[in-house]
């Protein structure tokens, strides 16, 4: 009997000291470590809050103003990454001029990418309107970013060689919540509609071929798990779309959300807001955590308006496997309504509206200068119903 109580007492405390030992072993090991994502998407140009059409500012818009929400939101952030899901160089007359009278040639900067270039990117993904100028115009525009460009799904005429680089593996070195530094390599992957093929046939006929979206993330993801990428971020310019899948979808995001592998999505295409009310009765969203059948998911709007938030909790075991402990989404936006008063929530970043100056006055002149005279007065009010009174020679 006293011999088995002492044999107890010993084993108790053997398990003890294990126990404590796992616990310390685990406190060491474990590094906690905070990382933000933020993305914009959409941008169509508007560098500035100006309204080119109407001549004058508009405080809805403008990546001047989204660029003071990003210096804002990466100084409150331990770490952090900033992405661009394209739509950027076409949408508004500064990328018309830009494209078809100021005729930039290689070696100068778009003025977009004089914008964002201050911002310091990590990556940036090519939308739909990237082909409205063709494949060399693009090429030229590109070449003036000081951050890599990805796509996955768009590859030269045989089907099997990727028109661009489909993918980047970041090598980051993050701060833990310790203060320690650790290595990271985050892959960022992004996606084109397949329909640019029909959109901008005459461009990319016979240049290019597109392919499915989900079918090329089940492809690049493992690979990029592969070469070591502990964090895969998708970047497609693409709406939310439909779970039931059918194939070359244009919106593929919700079915992004269910291949393995992707531990974010940062998404566009369709000018809405993620999270947001306009996607309150789709089964997988949790509005309140911004997620897609759990997996982080943002889509900032358009033209500027927000910027998309992800903040991960990630923990680096002792292994050096690293796990997300929590995942969340949110939006912040660059104005407010009030009695139908448009309220601006930021300033205009100063170094980005002097970035563009030149380029924002040559587009006043291009939009101000007289392109003829009518003989007559001309009106467009019936103009769907039939052709306004032909004009007198
Ligand atoms: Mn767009
Ligand atoms: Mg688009």
């Amino acid at each position: 009997m006293r011999y088995f109580l002492v044999k107890r007492a010993i084993l108790g405390f053997l398990v003890g000291i294990v126990v404590a030992w796992q616990a310390t072993a685990a406190w060491a090991a474990d590094a906690i470590v905070k990382l933000r994502i933020m993305e914009n998407t959409d941008i169509h140009v508007h560098v500035l809050n100006y309204d080119y059409y109407r001549d004058r500012e508009d405080d809805s818009f403008g990546f001047a103003r989204t660029a003071t929400l990003i210096r804002q939101a990466r100084a409150q952030a331990a770490n952090s990454l900033l992405i661009d899901n394209g739509d950027l160089i076409q949408g508004n007359p500064m990328g018309d001029y830009t494209a078809r009278e100021s005729t930039l040639v290689r070696g100068q900067v778009h003025p977009v990418f004089k914008a964002m270039n201050l911002l310091g990117y990590d990556a940036g993904n090519i939308g739909n309107h990237e082909f409205n100028y063709g494949l060399d115009y693009l090429d030229i525009a590109l070449s003036g970013a000081k951050f890599p460009y990805v796509n996955a799904n768009v590859y030269h005429p045989d089907g099997q060689r990727n028109y661009f680089t489909p993918y980047v593996i970041l090598d980051r070195k993050l701060k833990d919540e310790a203060g320690g530094e650790r290595a990271i390599k985050i892959g960022v992957i992004g996606f084109a509609p397949p329909q640019i093929m029909q959109w901008d046939k005459r461009y990319l006929e016979g240049k290019v071929v597109a392919k499915d979206i989900v079918e090329t993330a089940r492809r690049f993801v493992p690979e990029m798990r592969a070469r070591g990428a502990d964090l895969v971020l998708a970047v497609p310019h693409s709406g939310m779309g439909l779970a039931r899948r059918q194939a070359m979808e244009e919106n593929s995001t919700f079915l992004l959300s269910q291949v393995d592998g992707i531990d974010a999505i940062l998404f566009g295409h369709f000018h809405l807001q993620f999270p947001s009310d306009q996607f309150k009765d789709i089964p997988g969203v949790n509005l309140a955590r911004g997620t897609i059948n759990g997996v982080a998911a943002v889509m900032p709007g358009f033209w500027g308006s927000h910027l998309g938030i992800v903040d991960f909790t990630l923990a680096l075991g002792g292994t050096g496997k690293w796990r997300i402990l929590e995942q969340a989404s949110h939006l912040r936006v660059v104005f407010k309504t009030e009695d139908r008063r448009r309220i601006p929530m930021v300033e205009s970043d100063p170094e980005v509206v002097a970035a563009v100056k030149e380029e924002h006055e040559a587009t006043l002149a291009f939009v101000r200068k007289p392109v003829g005279k009518t003989t007559a007065p001309i009106f467009s009010y019936f103009s769907l119903v039939q052709d306004d009174r032909p004009c007198k020679s």
